[in-house]
């Protein structure tokens, strides 16, 4: 399956928020920070950590791959991205 473009998901995720009248900081919303953030990587694992790195900056636990902050209330789990993007195994 091909990577999912995480910057784009953000951003589609960020213009409804927008769109519904949310708070923002920065370029993302206020909620996305708050309790419980969500970081999505272009494999699809979603998690709540991620690892820091002084180079590359936010890393995905599971595969290393850059992470982006996501809605956490929208995300689905990485179970639902296989379905989404017809992973198998
Ligand atoms: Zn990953």
């Amino acid at each position: 399956m091909d990577p999912i473009d995480v910057s784009v998901f953000q951003k589609e995720q960020a213009d409804r928020c927008r769109e519904a009248g949310e708070k923002f900081f920065m370029d993302l919303p206020d909620r996305w920070y708050a309790n419980g953030p969500m970081y999505l990587c272009e494999n699809g694992h979603v998690s709540g950590n991620y690892l820091k790195s002084e180079e590359k900056g936010a890393l995905c636990l599971a595969c290393f791959k850059p992470v982006g902050l996501v809605d956490p209330k929208e995300t689905p789990l990485e179970s639902h991205f296989d379905e989404l993007f017809g992973r198998t195994g």
